[in-house]
């Protein structure tokens, strides 16, 4: 029986991981940066933590969750964001005890059980960062301006940043009142989804992709011209925030995250070439949600980035990402005694960070050298039993065909200085 990866799933190879190697290692040198430390979150939570964090009513909790009991009968779930398990950690270490702001990112796996597509898959990667304690606007605008750096940094374009603001529970719920009466006359008419969201959380409706609901949404009144005054002066800050540092954006007043922790800035990067799939990047204010998982009152904001979308955008914008440079040097062998001494001279190169290997496979000389070859080493030299009474070899620079005599001994210091400068 040939046994698959499980649909939704991909194996990231060898030959593609410099491309993630280097997004992480920007991301993550970014973070560094902007004063963002790593945080490292279980691939399981307990359910519930999902149910509550990510909310009951949201399309994840509702349909893609990977659920299952364990062994002893409790019920667990493969993290389908990072979100919920940040804001556990926060509690659960007493974070909200050490100076505030905490700033938290990540690099991890998320699992939801979707209609498998281009840039959707069941197992896929986020990068993310939380910061925790601040309610002003001003964090709200590191925040994303570490996304647009991240962004001018890999050099990609055509992406848009879109905010909103969804307010306050004060404000929300008189806008709640306007919304179901706007909506009411046309119950009959929206899906069995948006008569659920109807009672439950009506401006999730807004955020519906069904084409019959959407000649309805068009015209709905805006949370954004009915905010109360507070999250009115806090989206403005944020607007002046962004324009300090030049930071370009769109207000699209139809961007929801329609939980109640959810509050005030919400906003997107969402590429102009994706389609459905576009939205790389979603984030926004959590200011209930540390109390909702159990903890105090903490104001909160993050943001999620999908890196297989990333890195599709990269592509399609013709980013190039620069191959792993060719490995430094290749000694080939003839006979025992050269294979033990390269096995030494290759184990002092690699000690000094000089990418050096010789033959495992007990291939003849020809068949060495055009394995050094295929894999484009730097430099070769052969040693057998002659080269080793003189004392010396031919190093041979692959690039140019230069060849040099060298003597064995300097070999290790040759390279672990050529290699080093270049480096
Ligand atoms: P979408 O509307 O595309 O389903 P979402 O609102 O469910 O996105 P978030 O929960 O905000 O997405 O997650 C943040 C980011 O993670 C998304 O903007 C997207 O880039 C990425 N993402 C979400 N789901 C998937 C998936 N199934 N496969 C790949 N990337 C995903
Ligand atoms: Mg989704």
């Amino acid at each position: 029986m040939k046994i698959q990866a499980p649909k939704g799933t991909r194996d990231i190879l060898p030959s593609e991981i410099h491309r993630w190697q280097y997004v992480s290692r920007v991301f993550a040198g970014l973070c560094d940066s902007f004063g963002y430390k790593e945080i490292r979150i279980p691939v399981f939570e307990y359910t519930e933590l999902f149910q509550r964090g990510v909310g009951d009513t949201t399309d994840i909790v509702q349909k893609e969750m990977y659920t299952f009991d364990d062994k002893g009968g409790r019920s667990v779930t493969l993290r389908p964001e990072g979100t919920a398990g940040v804001v556990r950690s926060y509690i659960e270490n007493g974070m909200y005890s050490l100076p505030q702001p905490i700033k938290l990112y990540y690099d991890i796996t998320a699992y939801r059980y979707e209609n498998v597509q281009k840039g959707r898959y069941r197992e896929f990667h986020q990068f993310g960062v939380e910061a925790f304690g601040a309610a002003g606007s001003e964090i709200d605008v590191e925040v994303i301006s570490l996304l647009h750096m991240f962004f001018e940094k890999l050099r990609l374009k055509q992406t848009g940043l879109n905010i909103n603001s969804i307010g306050c529970p004060a404000c929300r719920k008189a806008y709640h009142e306007k919304l179901k009466d706007f909506f009411r006359p046309h119950l009959s008419e929206l899906c069995n989804d948006c008569r659920n969201r109807f009672d439950k959380n009506p401006l999730r409706i807004i955020d519906c992709k069904n084409e019959e609901c959407r000649k309805f949404i068009d015209g709905a009144p805006l949370l954004l011209d009915n905010l109360c005054d507070e999250c009115r002066n806090h989206f403005e800050g944020l607007r002046s925030g962004l324009d300090n540092l030049g930071i370009n954006y769109a207000i699209d007043p139809k961007i929801v995250r329609g939980l109640d922790y959810y509050t005030r800035t919400v906003f997107e990067f969402v590429s102009e070439n994706g389609g459905s799939q576009g939205t790389i990047c979603g984030g926004g204010r959590y200011d209930g949600l540390v109390e909702e998982c159990g903890g105090p009152s903490v104001p909160g904001i993050g943001f999620a980035l999908g890196v297989e979308r990333l890195l599709m955008e990269l592509d399609i914008q013709g980013v190039a990402i620069e191959e792993p440079p060719a490995p430094d040097i290749y000694i080939a062998t003839m006979g025992q005694r050269a294979v033990d001494l390269a096995m030494q001279m290759v184990y002092k190169l690699r000690g000094h960070g000089v990418q050096a290997e010789t033959d495992l496979m007990g291939r003849s000389l020809k068949a060495q050298m055009k394995y050094a070859d295929k894999k484009r080493f730097s430099y070769t030299i052969a040693i057998g039993d002659d080269e080793i009474e003189a004392g010396k070899g031919v190093l041979k620079d692959m690039r140019t065909g230069d060849q040099k005599d060298v003597s064995l001994d300097s070999i290790v210091d040759r390279l672990k200085n050529q290699v080093n400068q270049a480096k």
